[in-house]
This record gives C-alpha cells, structure tokens and sequence, in this order.
C-alpha cells in the first residue's frame, strides 16, 4: 500500500500521511466484513440496537475533537462542522431505534400464511465525496449496520481523517472488528472493486453525477443493489409576493454553505422581475457581509475550496466576466474563493447551468410562476430547491411543479435524519435518512407456512 498526503486547505499544509488501499488489501478486507457481517446477522435486535446506541454515545464524547478534524482536513468551518459530527451521532441514535422496529408482515392465504422478513443484503460498499465526509458516511453506516450488514467505506481521497476516526471510535464503543472497515484509497482502485467484487452486495454512491453512472453501469453486471445521490444545480426561486427582506438576505446562505460545495447549493436565483432590484439590494449586504477566513473561528461562516484544482475550476466559470456582487476572502496560502453574484445571460449560460460547486450565485429574471417552473426544470438535475412566497397556493404549486427530492418553502432547509432525502432525474437513484431507510438496506424475503 502506498501512502497519500493530506493537505489542510487553509493553509496547503501537509497534516497527515495516509495509507491507500490497493486491490488486494481490499480484497481482503472486503473477505474479512463477509465473515464479520455473517456474524452480526445473527447478533439479537435488541442487542444491535444497543451497540448502535453506545456508538452513537461515543461519537457524542468526540463531537469537539472530529470537529476539528474536519476543521484542518476540509476546511469546514468550525459551526458547521460541529454540526455534521452532531449528524453523525444523530444518526446513530435515530438508526439504533430500528433494529427492533423493522418489521415483517403477516398476510393470509390460503392453505396457511405467509411471513415476510427484512434479511440483510450483505457486505455495503459505502462510497463518500470530500464536500461533507462525516455526514455523508453517516448516512449510509446508520441504517445499513441497523439492517444486520457489514461496512466496508471508501472516504474520499483528500478527505479520509474523520471516516478513519469514526472506524476507531466503532470499535472503542464495543462494535465487532471489521464490521465497520474504512478503506482509504482511489476511487479508480478501491470505489472500482467494491463495484466488481462479487461479495460486495451493494454499492452507496455519493458523488459526480459522472463517475455515478459508471458505477450504475458497473453494478449492472452483477445486478447489484446500488443507491446513487448525485449532483444537484438548485433552483431558489423568489416570488414577488414573498417577504423580500428576508428571501434576499438568505440566498447566501442557501447559496454558501460550505463554501457553495454542497450538492443543495441553491446557485440558480430566479426572481420575479418586477422585485429584481429590491431582492439584489437585500442580497449585496448579505453577501458582503459573508465571514470568509480561517475556519477554525467562530465567527467563519466560509471556510477555503477543498483544493487548487477545483478554485481553479470555480474560477474559470467566473474569470473575465462581469461579477453583480463580490464579497471578500483572505489572500495568500489556501484555496480561498469570494462570495460571488452573477447576472445569467440565459438559462442556457454554463454559470447557470452546469454545478460550480463553489460560491458562486447565478441570477435569472422571471415573469411567471409557470415560466419559473419551466427554467427550475430545465436541467438534467432534481436534487432540492426552494420557494420564497406568501401564497400558500402558490407554495403549493410550485413546490409540487419543482422536479426535485427535496424542497424548502420559505427555507432552505432540505437535510434531516428523520425525513427522506434523495435526488430527481440525474440527481440520484433511491433515498437516504428517514424512516424507510432499511428497506434500501434490506432484501424482502416472503415465506409461506402451510396449515397441513
Ligand atoms: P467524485 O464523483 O469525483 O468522487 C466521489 C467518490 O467516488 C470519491 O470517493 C472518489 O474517489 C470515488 N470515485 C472516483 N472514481 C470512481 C470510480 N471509477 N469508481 C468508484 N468510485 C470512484 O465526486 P466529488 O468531486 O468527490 O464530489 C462532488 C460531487 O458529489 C458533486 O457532484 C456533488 O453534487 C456530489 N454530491 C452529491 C450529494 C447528494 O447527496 N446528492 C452529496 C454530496 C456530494
């Protein structure tokens, strides 16, 4: 196994050396969950409840310490990420309620009845983006252990530090050996052999709506289970009749959390044109008035890009044009990027079109509810969204019009444990969180006992 070194990209310091899988060590790692997850399968509910419970408890001892973590490795600013390790341990908590919970049916036929069963698929091959490592992993660790499976988990290649402690922290809390591995490594190497390996019976996709495809393609063959939660361009669409102040003030931050790097990213404005002007004055102070700076501050609200190469991507979308609204950002070491509003020539135009994944805010003027709805569906994406309006019929409406998994009226809160959470169109392929999550985890066995 050769080793990777990972930067904080604050400072482009080099804060750890990581060893990255190959072929083989997956291998054998992925030999080792089969046998860890047979056994787990036969552990009571009640007692993977209980495990689940105590991993949730120690993850809450180490919420300031993986918050910092994720602090130096990606950049996050401290509040948020506060708040995706408080996710994690949510997580566990809500997903130790339902190994008890995840019930059978029984139906009467004839000639006796008919049980049906929730069996566990098997090992899980969990697949984490760098834009939020901890939530991400989290996600996919809750409600597959719950189901009785394994975890093998391949964190994101610039951003393994918090999956390494989370795997630490699994076992401090009493859960098998290798039944939660965290495997660092190439997508091309690691991500590729969970897609091939044979043992691997699900794939957790989280990533490029690109790279989802061929691992969609790859599951094929083996007609593997597979759950892709892909990219997102996400409509915020301000109505005329909305409260102005208040829908302009908060489009930074359903635009710039996490430096514009989340897959919600509401980076396509649409406003009601006869408020165009009064929505872009409650915006420029808003923007403005950003806190870009070091992430380990309180007081940041933005932290720096995960990388060069990508600032240099989020840049080209911007260099040489003309910006609406610029905010600030620190110069010298780090991948910094300001706040940044553009007028969207058409909807047509790539700054409007294609994910920037960085803090970059495309306007668009509107005349109509439908006209707004045409442009919020014009796009191979569906992933979330959100309405600013007075009118509850209108919220209605558009929010049934808008092709997206997940939308916020008057908000653009789109992510609970407790509520599902997945993509539209080329956004995703199945659901995350909530209270059906299992069954993504699951096989439905039906068993017929005759009365003879
Ligand atoms: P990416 O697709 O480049 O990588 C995602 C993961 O896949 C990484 O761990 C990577 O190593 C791995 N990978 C790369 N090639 C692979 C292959 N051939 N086979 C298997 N695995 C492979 O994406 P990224 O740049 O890390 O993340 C950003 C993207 O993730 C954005 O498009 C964003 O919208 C999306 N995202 C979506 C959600 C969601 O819930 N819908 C959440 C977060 C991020």
């Amino acid at each position: 196994m050769a080793a990777t070194q990972v930067l904080n990209p604050a400072t482009e310091e080099v804060i750890a050396s990581v060893e990255m899988y190959d072929v083989a060590a997956t291998d054998a790692a992925i030999a080792a969950s089969k046998v860890a997850q047979r056994q787990w399968a036969r552990v009571s509910a009640a007692d993977r409840a209980r495990l689940l419970r105590r991993f949730s408890v120690v993850v809450d001892e180490h919420i300031e310490e993986l918050a910092q973590l994720e602090v130096r490795n990606a950049g996050h600013a401290l509040g948020n990420a506060r708040w995706e390790a408080g996710n994690v341990r949510d997580v566990l908590a809500y997903y130790s309620g339902a190994p008890e919970r995840h019930l059978g049916q029984q139906i009467p036929v004839a000639g006796g009845m008919v049980t049906t069963f929730h069996e566990p698929i098997g090992v899980v091959g969990v697949i984490v983006p760098w834009n939020f490592p901890m939530p991400i992993a989290g996600w996919a660790i809750g409600p597959a252990l719950a189901a009785g499976n394994s975890v093998v988990l391949k964190p994101a290649e610039v951003t393994p530090l918090t999956a390494l402690r989370l795997g630490e922290l699994a076992l401090e809390a009493g859960l098998p050996k290798n039944l939660l591995q965290i495997l660092p490594g190439k997508g091309s190497v690691v991500g590729e052999r969970f897609v091939t390996h044979p043992d691997v019976r699900k794939v957790v996709f989280t990533g490029s709506t690109q790279v989802g495809k061929q691992v969609m393609r790859g599951c094929a063959d083996q007609v593997k289970r597979v759950t892709l939660e892909l990219g997102g361009k996400n409509a915020n669409i301000i109505f005329a009749d909305a409260n102005i102040a208040v829908a302009g003030a908060a489009a930074p931050d359903g635009a710039f959390d996490n430096a514009g790097q989340d897959c919600c990213a509401r980076s396509r404005l649409l406003v009601q044109r006869s408020v165009l002007d009064e929505v872009l004055s409650a915006l420029e102070p808003a923007v403005k008035n950003v806190v870009v700076g070091n992430p380990g501050d309180e007081a940041t609200f933005m932290g720096p890009l995960i990388t060069a190469a990508h600032r240099d991507k989020v840049a080209s979308y911007v260099d040489g044009r003309e910006t609406l609204i610029c905010g600030s950002s620190p110069q010298g070491s780090g991948f910094w990027f300001p706040p940044t509003v553009l007028m969207a020539d058409s909807p047509t135009d790539p700054a409007f079109s294609e994910e920037i994944f960085g803090p970059v805010i495309s306007v668009l003027p509107f005349d109509t509810e439908e006209e707004a709805i045409r442009i919020a569906n014009d796009t191979e994406y569906g992933l979330s969204g959100s309405i600013w309006t007075r009118d509850v019929g209108r919220a209605m409406r558009v929010a049934r019009g808008v092709e997206a998994g997940n939308i916020g009226v008057n908000s653009h809160s789109s992510v609970r444990y407790s509520t599902p959470f997945g993509g539209f169109k080329q956004s995703g392929l199945g659901r995350e969180l909530g209270p059906d999550a299992l069954d993504a985890f699951s096989e439905l066995k039906t068993v017929f006992f005759a009365d003879n």
